[in-house]
């Protein structure tokens, strides 16, 4: 048996190679780099996209968490609560503005920041929640904006796996008072190196974070605070703008395939997909559980079929974080022993789906032969 490889993913260019080529061709020509035409467009048409009055683009999704909590005046001596299942870039980012990152333990079926845990998690010194929008899946936005409001707490979202993605129908980003997203080329709007985007209906807070990214300029050269350099170059939003208008497309195909691997895998199988409790999942990731991952991963691999685990260890574990004085956090850490991510992207052939589900159901099939 020599299948074809399945890759977990592929980031070359596809249908819209032509259009980002042009793009790029543009910004060449037109001998601007960094901030301008293409970054103001593609900031109008990305607020539009994710229905917020504002969009500031960011050199990361690292920086916009960092530049909203600036913006928000949090920094020394406060503390923000986030979940222990994310990119350590989230707790960095808080770390970046000068807070304590405060981990706060995750719901056991959504794997996203748990509500109770956020409430119980609050000191005298907490000034904001940020919740993560784990794998494309919001996190329970209803009862985390209850909390924070019953503690006058800022909820800024992490969004960086989750463009266009809704909670209860509302569009990720504008729920709290701010969300960050990321371009990195993996996520579902991938640039071509690093970006970011800062999106929130508050206009004097958007106003502070355009200010923040370019050096805490008001005029050229008119420093009023001690900004950051995170500017978005042109090329990245050139080749942004020749992507977004097919992101709700790529959506839709993401979610046709993750559909398509819940009907084929099945329900004896030993691993089972993490449910979607929102309709406005986007599939970022398309995340199994399994309590024999690392056989399931191998087996995988076997059949020529790329897995990765998001996230093997829980950010409240690593090193990094000590300082912070971490908390167990029991839930993120059984769940970061059996998850597996496994291929999705909206160019992926309908037909590789059905094989990874073959793959993962003999597998299963093997294992309980076995017991
Ligand atoms: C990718 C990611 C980030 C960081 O974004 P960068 O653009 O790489 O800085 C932060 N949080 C989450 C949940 C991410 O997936």
């Amino acid at each position: 048996m020599s299948a074809a490889r399945i890759p977990f993913l592929s980031l070359r260019p596809g249908e819209e190679a032509a259009d980002v080529r042009a793009a790029i061709e543009r910004v060449v020509a037109g001998g601007w780099y960094v901030l301008g035409p293409e970054v103001d467009a593609f900031e109008t048409e990305f607020a539009a996209a994710a229905s917020a009055g504002f969009a500031i683009g960011a050199g990361t999704g690292t920086d916009a968490i960092a530049l909203i909590l600036r913006g928000l005046d949090i920094g020394a001596g406060d503390e923000v609560i986030v979940p222990p299942i994310t990119a350590a870039y989230t707790a960095l980012a808080v770390m970046m503005a000068g807070a304590r990152p405060v981990f706060a333990d995750v719901d056991p079926v959504r794997l996203t920041l748990d509500p109770d845990a956020a409430a119980a998690a609050i000191t005298p010194r907490t000034r904001a929640i940020l919740p993560v929008h784990l794998y494309g899946q919001a996190a329970s936005m209803t009862p985390i904006l209850a909390v924070a409001a019953r503690h006058n707490l800022a909820v800024v979202e992490d969004c960086c796996q989750a463009h266009l993605a809704t909670s209860e129908g509302r569009p990720v980003g504008t729920i709290g008072v701010a969300g960050a997203f990321s371009f990195y080329p993996t996520k579902n709007l991938g640039a071509m190196g690093d970006g970011g985007a800062v999106v929130t209906n508050d206009r004097a807070l958007a106003e502070r974070v355009r200010r923040l990214r370019n050096g805490g300029q008001t005029d050229r050269y008119h420093h009023v605070e001690a900004g950051v350099n995170s500017r978005l170059d042109e090329i990245q939003a050139a080749v942004l703008r020749a992507r977004l208008p097919r992101l709700a497309r790529w959506t839709g195909q993401r979610r046709a395939l993750a559909a398509r691997y819940r009907v084929a895998i099945e329900p004896r199988a030993a691993a089972t997909p993490l449910p979607e409790c929102d309709a406005g999942h986007v599939y970022h990731l398309f995340v199994l559980r399994s309590a024999a991952r690392a056989e399931l991963q191998r087996e995988l691999a076997a059949d020529g079929i790329e897995t990765l685990v998001h996230y093997p260890v829980p950010v409240s574990r690593q090193p990094a974080f000590r300082e912070a004085r971490p908390a167990t956090c029991p839930t993120a850490e059984r769940a970061c022993s059996e998850v597996l991510s496994v291929p999705l992207y909206p160019a992926l052939p309908g037909e590789s789906v059905d094989r990874v589900a073959r793959s993962i159901n003999r597998i299963a099939t093997t294992a309980s032969l076995e017991d």
